[in-house]
């Protein structure tokens, strides 16, 4: 099932989404919820970021191609850190192009949305607490990610974290194909076989560290074929089975 958020008469909705259709929802997707008998087309409505996280955990490095063209070791264990909620857009919102910065990067990654409260769960329990998948785009000010070290300025920016069309929860997390396009040119194109640590493991690993909330995302690393975006650039994050998430680049 597609679960989205929309707006839609001045007010912040939720709703399942089949085909081009979307039936209204009433109550909290990740629980208890009724489907209304509210129906309208997609092109009816404005799409808006399929959840709300209290916090988006990102993945450094998660697939072997990438790690390959970085030149760098397979890592034992995973690098995470945080970008803030209030960097999360929807689809077709602009990506700011910060002033600070003279190098902002697309990286198109799997999003995992927590749909229970997870605290020290294993890897075999993790499905559990998996509510869903959608498409995301780490947004990177990489320069600064170099000059600083520390990754809290260079990825969270206003406007850096991109999510949506919308949240799938019918999705084989070890064999998703992930394309980026920049101006409709192929940029970065692979399999979610190819992560360094899958999907459970991830939630298992961050729900050792901190508490997972229902709607919190993981942003589980990006493949080979990172580069930089310009003010005006039309960028594209597509899954099979999620749909696409489009975004353009305001300057
Ligand atoms: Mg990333």
């Amino acid at each position: 099932m597609k679960f989205i958020r929309f707006e839609k008469y001045g007010q912040l909705c939720q709703g399942l989404l089949t085909g081009s259709e979307v039936q209204r929802i009433t109550g909290d997707m990740f629980t208890e919820h009724t489907i209304g008998k509210e129906c309208f087309r997609l092109d009816e409505v404005n799409l808006q970021p399929p959840c709300m996280p209290s916090k988006i955990i990102a993945v450094g490095l998660n697939y072997r191609g990438h790690a390959r063209e970085m030149n760098m070791a397979i890592p034992g264990e995973p690098l995470l850190f945080l970008k803030p909620a209030t960097a999360v857009i929807g689809p077709g919102a602009p990506i700011i192009y910060p002033k600070m910065s003279q190098r902002v990067d697309y990286e198109g990654e799997l999003g995992v949305v927590i749909g229970r409260r997870c605290r020290d769960v294993s890897g075999q329990q993790a499905p559990d607490y998996v509510f869903g998948y959608t498409c995301l785009n780490d947004v990177t000010a990489r320069d600064l990610q170099q000059k600083d070290g520390q990754f809290t300025r260079a990825k969270g920016f206003d406007t850096f974290c991109p999510i949506g069309p919308c949240i799938e929860t019918e999705l084989d997390p070890a064999a998703a194909r992930i394309e980026t396009r920049l101006n409709g040119e192929l940029r970065q194109e692979t399999s979610t076989a190819d992560f360094i640590f899958p999907v459970y493991r991830l939630v298992s690993f961050i729900s050792q560290v901190m508490t997972l909330l229902p709607g919190d995302v993981i942003a589980t690393g990006t493949p080979s074929g990172i580069g930089p975006m310009q003010p005006g650039d039309e960028v594209e994050v597509r899954i099979r089975g999620i749909g696409l998430l489009q975004n353009t680049v305001a300057g």
